[in-house]
């Protein structure tokens, strides 16, 4: 509920409570429902990430030692696309849209009109902390809401950066929480998923939650293997594990196994030489906790690649754990982290059975040659997304909805989708005046008569 001013006055209102009320003002006056208004912020969102690119990949480093290379390429890239999109599409998106009429209708105006809810609350995760706190924030402009933004605090240095922000952690994420939005959008771990659900539930507010969880990768023995394997790498590795839809764990054949830890040894080299703690594009994980929390989870499976680690450096090498038990420690949880399982199957369908016993994961890839194989795994599964023979682009394709199902999160977003999800689709008619013929037979009595015109 809005604060009322005549029992809180402002100044004993809380820094979350301040934000709040000032966002619903701005939202009150009316201005974000102009088209030219949205595109306009949405443009300074853009110079403002290419004026501030160095801060950005300086704050990334320092956070997770982000290259300079990978940061365009895994975080403000992306928002820059999405941006130029919705500048682009925005009319369109935000024009009336007229639908199939019935035949009581077909002389009046029936439409959906789309229309901002009002004033978002958006939550991020600390992993790429820019992309999942201004991708959201982009749709909301976009659906000419009011935003108040809450990044990660994990992620801190980019948390200083970040505007508009209400910083801070667990306890002021709680304040927030208490406040009234009229939409909630969460990127994070599914415990906290349900504590934002429960919150928004006292307001009635509708939620989208990006979580995460044990996405599969299935790798057939008909498959390129070496491209399976470089593409396997990248979506794991990258971010040093710490990416929501990196594969979090290999299923294969027991025949093939060797095979893929051979590959996946080449791809270390030759990704991050024979060293990755000096290679300038290998990650470190966000902090001790995380650091300790994923080398437990390596310690009742075998080490068949990597290993290597170094607490003060947040520093674990890529590793391939083999022959994994699925009751193994690794297997319990979303590892988020740069450590491979291999469980081994009997083959596919003993793989779907494996998957399907299991939560719904945000993403399920597949790779093999065989086009029936691919198409039997997508019917038989359920995933947010699914990708096949290749690893983590179907998140920069703004067409396809990116998000999770069940435990993996609800609602999506990308492009035209975000713009929808965070808009109000309002059903219109405009009745004709000139069918009042018609419309009499509605009216009772209802006689034989009027139904027999
Ligand atoms: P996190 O610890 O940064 O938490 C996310 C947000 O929740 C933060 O802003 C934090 O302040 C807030 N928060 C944490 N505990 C809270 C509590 N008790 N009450 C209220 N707010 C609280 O991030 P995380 O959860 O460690 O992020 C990793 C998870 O996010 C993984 O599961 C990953 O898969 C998922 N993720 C999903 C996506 C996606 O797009 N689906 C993207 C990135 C990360």
């Amino acid at each position: 509920m809005a604060p009322n001013k005549g029992i809180f006055k402002l100044g004993a209102m809380s820094r979350q409570q301040q934000a709040v009320e000032r966002a619903r003002k701005a939202f009150r006056t009316g201005r974000s429902k102009q088209i030219e208004y949205r595109i306009t912020q949405l443009k300074s969102l853009q110079r403002f990430l290419v004026e501030r690119n160095q801060d950005i990949c300086d704050a990334l480093k320092k956070d997770l030692n982000k290259s300079e290379i990978g940061t365009p390429l895994y975080e403000t890239m992306g928002l820059e696309g999405e941006i130029m999109l919705a500048v682009r599409k925005l009319k369109d998106w935000a024009a009336p849209r007229p639908v199939e009429k019935s035949l009581l209708t077909l002389s009046d105006q029936v439409f959906i009109q789309p229309e901002p809810l009002g004033v978002v609350l958006i939550i991020g995760a600390w992993n790429y902390p820019w992309a999942v706190t201004l991708q959201p924030l982009i749709g909301a402009i976009a659906a000419g809401n009011a935003a108040v933004v809450k990044p990660s605090e994990v992620s801190a240095h980019t948390a200083k950066e970040l505007y508009p922000v209400v910083t801070g952690g667990v306890p002021e994420t709680q304040e927030l929480l208490r406040q009234r939005f009229d939409h909630i959008f969460y990127t994070g771990n599914p415990a906290v998923g349900k504590l934002v659900m429960e919150a928004a539930a006292r307001h009635l507010t509708p939620v989208i939650l990006e979580l995460g969880g044990k996405s599969p990768c299935y790798i057939d023995k008909d498959c390129d293997i070496t491209i399976a394997l470089q593409a396997g790498h990248l979506g794991k590795f990258t971010n040093c594990g710490q990416t929501c839809i990196a594969p979090d764990y290999i299923l294969c054949e027991p025949s093939i196994q060797d095979r893929v830890l051979e590959e996946i040894g080449k791809c270390v080299k030759e990704f991050y030489t024979d060293d990755p703690k000096a290679c300038e594009d290998y990650g470190r994980m966000i902090n001790q906790r995380h650091f300790k929390r994923v080398m437990a989870l390596t310690e009742d499976s075998t080490i068949a690649v990597g290993g290597e680690n170094d607490e003060s450096q947040c520093y674990i090498a890529p590793t391939v754990l083999r022959d994994v038990r699925p009751d193994s420690k690794v297997m319990q949880e979303e590892i988020f982290g740069p450590v491979l399982p291999i469980v081994t199957v009997s083959g596919v369908d003993e793989a779907i059975s494996f998957i399907n016993a299991r939560e719904k994961p945000l993403a399920l890839y597949i790779f093999s040659k065989d086009k029936k194989l691919i198409r039997h795994v997508i019917s038989e599964t359920s995933s947010g997304g699914v990708l096949a023979n290749d690893c983590l682009v179907h998140y920069s394709v703004s067409s396809l909805p990116f998000g999770g199902v069940g435990n993996s999160g609800m609602g999506c977003y990308h492009g035209k989708h975000s713009f929808d999800q965070l808009s109000h689709l309002r059903g219109c008619l405009i009745k004709s005046l000139g069918m009042e013929g018609a419309n009499s037979m509605r009216y009772p009595p209802h006689t034989a008569k009027k139904l027999s015109w």
